[in-house]
């Protein structure tokens, strides 16, 4: 009798699983901190490895890419359909710091399985997640008899993501020919829970900026001025204050202009989710939700733009008191911006806004730093359904929605590239990012692998039509 496609995708992934893990832990063993200095080798190392890894997968060019900072890899594997399309997938082969005396159970750097999970820096973030694309990409070919991807496959992982990703939109813009795509597939992300699984659809973006407001040319007595001149440290109250609206809408006017706003299936769709908004508190360590009115705390985060105050200074902050008019005041503000928002657009906005705000005889800089686009991809794009399929065959269950509500490199791969940007990540809250004891659940991973084993053909078939 033979065997129905998916069996023959487990079996050859169950026959390979045990090389496979080899592999990654080798690759884990190389402390690929892109923060540190003194790791600038091992990124480098990295990233050598990688590239020679993604060649004996089978991928005909991988290249290391140089940059300004930590190099990228980059490998290509043509499909023999000339007309197939051509999908990249994104990912990072550098890691956050780690040291065993964080809090760690085990070395950081040398891997360790124990029972369904293996711990290490990079477990989750990214290195396994990048690596589930390798034997996917071999389970592919293996049951559906190719030589050559369904797919005209491409993946860039970037050295450089856990410090900011400083020199990404200057290497993508570079090589923007070699990377054009018809869809992006990030797996730097997670899912829901390890028993629901989910596709990230979309990330918000970002505005930063710093306010710096001057009144008189130094701190002055508060007897002998006070009441008769402007008080930065007030104004600042009064920008603050007046940021939003009584209903927590952001009151800078034309901020809302232009966005995309939830359909009612995605509304539906997040309202699937199993979630606790008693547990979510106690991940958020606060003690009340509070936002937007009409919108559910999902909504919120993953598809509401916001403007929060990050920092505020000015005046005397010692023991005791001090009866002065400080000379200053700062603020520090930035803006969560959703699909349809744009920096450029947003910074003009609160340009103005903040103009409109600042009385006479208070001289004022804003300075902005640091945008990120936001991206989102509709969910009846036929990637984003070719996604969900695959991963619902690998799963066993129907795919949900989610989004991120932060921001990523992702937004510069839509943004240079034209592209539509799909998440596909196996990694589950629990797994430790960032954090000691990271970790991945191995029969997700395979799962990642099973998923990426699916989707080519699938999707050389949905984007063709
Ligand atoms: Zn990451």
């Amino acid at each position: 009798m033979s065997q129905s496609p998916d069996n023959a995708v487990r079996q050859y992934i169950a026959e390979h699983r045990q090389s496979f893990l080899e592999d990654l832990t080798a690759w884990l063993r190389i402390p690929s901190v892109s923060a540190q200095p003194e790791h600038a080798d091992d990124v480098r190392r990295s990233a050598d490895w990688l590239a020679a890894q993604l060649k004996e997968t089978g991928f005909p060019a991988t290249e290391v890419w140089e940059t300004k900072g930590a190099p990228a890899v980059f490998a290509e594997w043509p499909s023999d359909d000339p007309d197939a399309p051509t999908v990249l997938v994104y990912g990072h082969h550098d890691v956050q710091p780690a040291a065993r005396e964080d809090g760690w159970d085990t070395e950081p750097f040398e891997p360790e399985i124990k029972g369904n999970r293996l711990y290490a820096r990079g477990a989750a973030d990214d290195k396994g997640q990048v690596f589930f694309h390798t034997l996917g990409v071999q389970a592919h070919l293996a049951t559906t008899g190719r030589t050559t991807p369904a797919v005209h496959l491409k993946l860039l992982i970037e050295g450089e993501e856990e410090s900011g990703s400083p020199h990404f939109r200057t290497l993508v813009e570079k090589h923007r020919d070699r990377l054009a795509a018809d869809v992006v597939i990030v797996s730097d992300t997670g899912m829901w829970s390890e028993t629901t699984p989910t596709v990230c659809t979309g990330m918000r973006g970002l505005v930063e900026c710093e306010l710096s407001l001057c009144g008189p040319d130094q701190d002055i007595h508060s007897g002998s001025f006070g009441g008769a001149v402007p008080n930065p440290a007030t104004v600042a109250g009064r920008i603050v204050a007046a940021l939003h609206d009584g209903h927590g809408k952001v009151a800078v006017p034309g901020f809302y202009d232009g966005i995309i706003e939830l359909t009612d299936r995605e509304r539906a769709l997040f309202a699937e989710l199993p979630f606790d908004e008693q547990e979510w508190l106690r991940t958020a360590k606060s003690y009340a939700a509070q936002g937007e009115e009409g919108f559910s705390t999902l909504e919120r985060i993953w598809a509401r733009p916001t403007a929060e105050v990050n920092g505020i200074g000015g005046g005397y902050q010692g023991p005791g008191g001090k009866t002065i008019i400080p000379s200053a005041a700062t603020l520090k503000l930035s803006f969560r911006i959703v699909a349809g928002q744009n920096p450029a657009r947003i910074e003009a906005a609160v340009t103005q806004w903040v103009e409109s705000q600042v009385p006479a005889g208070i001289r004022h800089t804003l300075t902005f730093s640091g945008a990120t686009r936001p991206c989102l991809t509709p969910l009846d794009h036929p990637a984003l359904e070719a996604v969900s399929r695959a991963m619902g065959r690998a799963f066993e269950q129907p795919v949900r929605y989610t989004r991120e509500g932060g921001s990523g490199p992702a937004a510069d791969l839509q943004d240079v590239l034209a592209s539509p940007v799909l998440f596909l990540g196996i990694s589950v809250p629990s797994d430790g990012w960032h954090a000691p004891n990271e970790k991945v659940e191995l029969d997700l991973l395979m799962k990642g692998v099973e998923t990426t084993a699916y989707l080519w053909t699938d999707l050389a078939e949905s984007l063709r039509t």
